[in-house]
């Protein structure tokens, strides 16, 4: 299977969810193993922030990469997207400190990519195939990762709020990326109405609105068309989980079962298949359904 990257440019622009300001991207190709590079061209010298574990900064209600005090943050949704296409090299361009949250879920991004097309590259991918189990975890809170029987990549979800509109709900799939783009991509990021206050006193979701999220009150969710899944709460947290597990550098093959994570977990998770360095191999040629798989070709174009 080998490397992909983009064919065209793409440019656009919004609002970040959590500082309010509006920041243009240019996604451009970029070449064989450079993975995933942000650039931020409106601080001198146009620094550049590579998506990896060590670059991450802050996990608190979204996930932010910096070298040297220079940030991006909210970067998950679009990582999600370029890991959910198993596009692994782009260099990201931004003229502010936040991708741009569109409409809160990955379904932009995934036009846009799609559309701009994918071209595979000449090099290999490297996968990081888990063979021991690796737990990380909070009170109640957990996130496993298991060896897969199937050489495959599979998302266990499971939530659980104090809220009738959210409450108990779980997402349980082996992904391609068709069903990370039917089943995934477009659920949104949510939040609960009596938190914004707190969250804006916090310099957070100042760009927050029900154009970019579900705002769930008391008693009813304020967004007028209402939920795109039934469960879309857990959906979203898959989607935060693809864009959070891809700062492991690899594509990985491995079963992971969450219950009530978060981006803070997701990422000591992370750091953990990091360190433990006898649980994982690193593998560029799977023996397994290719036709079926994740980063599989399906529907990809032929090397180009
Ligand atoms: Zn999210």
């Amino acid at each position: 299977m080998r490397q992909y990257t983009i064919k065209e440019i793409i440019t656009f622009s919004g609002i970040g969810l959590h500082s309010g300001t509006n920041v243009n991207v240019r996604i451009m190709p970029s070449a064989e193993n450079t993975g995933i590079v942000f650039i931020r061209k409106d601080v001198a010298g146009s620094p550049r922030i590579k998506a990896e574990a060590g670059n991450v900064i802050a996990t608190n209600y979204a996930t932010t990469l910096g070298v040297k005090g220079v940030k991006v943050s909210t970067v998950e949704h679009l990582l999600a997207a370029f890991y959910g296409l198993g596009i692994d090299n782009a260099v990201v361009e931004l003229d502010g400190p936040e991708v741009p949250v569109l409409d809160g879920s990955a379904a932009h991004f995934i036009e846009m990519l799609e559309g701009a097309g994918l071209k595979a590259q000449h090099a290999l991918k490297t996968y990081l195939v888990i063979k021991k189990p690796i737990k990380v975890s909070e009170g109640d809170k957990y996130v496993l990762i298991q060896p897969s029987a199937d050489m495959d990549f599979s998302i266990d979800y499971s939530i659980d709020f104090a809220h009738p509109f959210v409450a108990r709900q779980s997402f349980s799939s082996q992904f391609s990326r068709d069903i990370f783009k039917d089943e995934v991509a477009s659920a949104r990021t949510f939040g609960f109405l009596n938190e914004v206050e707190a969250l804006r006193a916090n310099g957070l979701a100042r760009g927050g609105s029900l154009n970019n999220a579900v705002v769930i009150s008391d008693t009813r969710i304020l967004n007028e068309g209402g939920l795109r899944y039934p469960d879309e709460f857990v959906r979203h947290k898959v989607l935060d989980m693809m864009g959070d597990i891809s700062l492991a550098g690899m594509p990985i093959i491995g079963c992971i079962s969450a219950h009530r994570s978060g981006h803070a977990l997701n990422f000591k998770l992370v750091q953990q298949i990091l360190r433990k360095r006898d649980c994982w191999e690193v593998s560029d040629s799977l023996e397994r359904e290719e036709s079926k798989r994740f980063f599989i070709e399906d529907g990809a174009p032929a090397l180009a």
